[in-house]
């Protein structure tokens, strides 16, 4: 075999080799998604639901059961969010590396400081969430620890990858400081503001913010607002100074309307996660519209606007 010609197999054998093999990352919710894409904006990317969806209760689908068997990793939230759907799609999946206790397996809130231990209960287990409030992606605090162990745990699926994901870790952690430097100056303006909610889905942005929880439209953590329980909310005292209804957009907004019809509490309805375009297609992007809604809404009330 002549020299041109070894050469030339070789260009071919490198040519047929899967392109770099691309990392593939299996997401349970859109918020990680949009994490590993600011890391690894080459890997391929599939996510179980979308900000329209509640995540603690999906379908284990057959297309989704399809993506975790040939994923590299999955990234999840955890602390119990998922119990409802993701221990099955795992076990239908089958794949050898997404499992507890492998590498394959990354849950975002292994790596961050959970609010209100025993205070989560879930509508499919009927249960108490030991480990506390699972919805943690809008914690400003906790997001660069979360990234950082990511950033790790995706340098060790993808050795060859590694250096370029701590780089863009290191760029995406000096954006995040920056942005939590504006949001602070807002908290100074909201400070002492109260908010209703429904469901602790905000609650480690609006406590970081210093906004109160006024009242919760689910009668207990995870069970949907009940026409009793929505009726005794209006004695309560708490009510009259908040400033909005705060839902998400995958919830049903006829309990927080109904409050507002009673009460002239107007309804604030925001993404409970990126949406994938827009303003909200980062998690930064999306505390920012969040701050920016609650901020529109405190000053109607302040102003005596409306
Ligand atoms: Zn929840």
């Amino acid at each position: 075999m002549g020299f041109r010609h070894a050469i030339m197999t070789l260009l071919l054998m490198v040519s047929a080799l899967p392109a770099q093999a691309q990392l593939r990352v299996f997401a349970c919710e859109p918020e990680w998604a949009a994490l590993v894409r600011e890391l690894a904006p080459d890997a391929e990317l599939t996510t179980a639901t979308s900000y329209l969806q509640d995540p603690h209760y999906i379908e284990a689908r057959p297309s989704l059961i399809a993506a975790v068997r040939r994923a590299d990793i999955a990234v999840c939230t955890g602390a119990s969010l998922e119990a409802g759907w993701l221990p099955m799609l795992l076990q239908r999946a089958s794949n050898p590396d997404i499992q507890p206790g492998r590498p394959g397996l990354f849950f975002a809130a292994d790596h961050a400081r959970l609010h209100a231990p025993h205070d989560h209960v879930d509508r499919s287990m009927g249960d108490v969430h030991p480990e506390g409030n699972p919805h943690v992606h809008l914690a400003p605090d906790e997001l660069p620890d979360i990234a950082r162990a990511l950033a790790d745990r995706l340098g060790e699926i993808e050795p060859g990858a590694s250096a370029a994901i701590q780089g863009r870790y290191i760029r995406w952690r000096g954006h995040w400081s920056r942005m939590r430097a504006e949001w602070r100056e807002k908290a100074k303006e909201l400070e002492g503001h109260s908010v209703v909610v429904q469901h602790s889905s905000f609650q480690y942005l609006l406590r970081w913010l210093g906004v109160e929880t006024a009242v919760d439209l689910e009668p207990k953590p995870g069970l949907p607002p009940s026409a009793s329980h929505l009726s005794q909310l209006l004695a309560e005292p708490n009510l009259g100074k908040a400033s909005a209804i705060l839902i998400a957009s995958h919830q049903d907004p006829q309990p927080a309307e109904w409050l507002s019809e009673h009460t002239g509490i107007r309804v604030v309805v925001v993404p409970g996660t990126v949406t994938g375009e827009g303003p909200t297609e980062t998690l930064g992007g999306l505390i920012s519209e969040i701050i920016r809604q609650i901020e529109s809404a405190a000053s109607g009330v302040s102003h005596g606007g409306l």
